[in-house]
């Protein structure tokens, strides 16, 4: 039986008190989560307050990114040791904003996802199809493309210490959301193409959905028996509104 995760992506919102009054809202209403693992992924310049905040508490705290490289002279970057130092469970790695606006290629979100497992932390994969290429048909030969990286650079069992998020690009920020069918569609797939190199890996491994999941229509996505949790954008600013979507996983 898979855990499932619902994690926050937060991107880069934010300010001192907005953090504050955020945490203690998810703090507040956490009991309330029964079943699935809670975590929230924040700007790197909060974690050492997040951290502080969530010590001891079920939410779990990560950040959104990480370096390629471990330690010397990369002005602006953050090592995976760092993070760890910080308490971080997970990093997001390859998330499609990254991918486009910072030209993240499946090799480097590969080589960011080894240092994330090295540091004995855990990655959440990101992969997904834009528009363009889900209108051509090709979703499936992309997130076979995205998630081989990962496989041929680490072998399939790096899966196993990792979480992977299908986040389709036309759905993230849009308001437009997969439907339930079309996503579990995808995430069998993924599953599929992993149950290929190893059945047992398959079977553990956690698939999230995320693109545009809301206090809405969280409870019907993550029915889908391959719908393992949620990485949530917009939805995970507001408490009331992340809590509903975690609640929804009780079922
Ligand atoms: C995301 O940033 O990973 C995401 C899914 O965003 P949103 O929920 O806002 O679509």
């Amino acid at each position: 039986m898979r855990t499932p995760l619902i994690a926050g992506n937060w991107k880069m919102n934010g300010s001192r008190a907005s953090v504050k009054e955020l945490l203690n809202g998810v703090v507040a209403g956490i009991t309330e989560v029964k079943r699935a693992a809670v975590a929230v992924c924040v700007p790197y310049i909060y974690i050492p307050e997040v951290a502080s905040r969530l010590q001891g508490t079920p939410v779990a705290w990560g950040a959104q990114n990480v370096s390629t490289e471990s330690k010397g002279a990369y002005t602006g970057e953050i090592a995976a040791a760092m993070l760890m130092d910080f308490g971080c469970r997970y990093v997001i790695v390859g998330h499609s904003e990254r991918r486009t606006l910072y030209a993240e290629t499946d090799a480097g979100v590969a080589k960011k996802y080894g240092m994330v497992t090295a540091a004995g932390m855990t990655p959440i994969f990101c992969l997904g199809e834009t528009l363009e290429e889900r209108e051509r048909g090709v979703t499936e030969q992309v997130v076979t493309r995205q998630l081989k990286a990962v496989i041929d650079m680490h072998g399939v069992k790096a899966l196993q210490v990792g979480v992977i998020a299908y986040e389709p690009v036309w759905a993230i920020g849009t308001g437009k959301t997969a439907t339930p069918q079309q996503a579990q569609a995808v995430h069998a797939y993924i599953r599929g193409r992993i149950a290929e190199y190893d059945k047992t890996v398959a079977a553990a491994v956690l698939i999230q959905y995320g693109g545009s999941m809301n206090a809405q229509n969280a409870e019907e996505l993550l029915a889908m028996p391959d719908i393992d949790g949620g990485l949530i954008g917009g939805a995970s600013l507001k408490a009331d509104d992340f809590l509903t979507i975690c609640k929804a996983a009780n079922r």
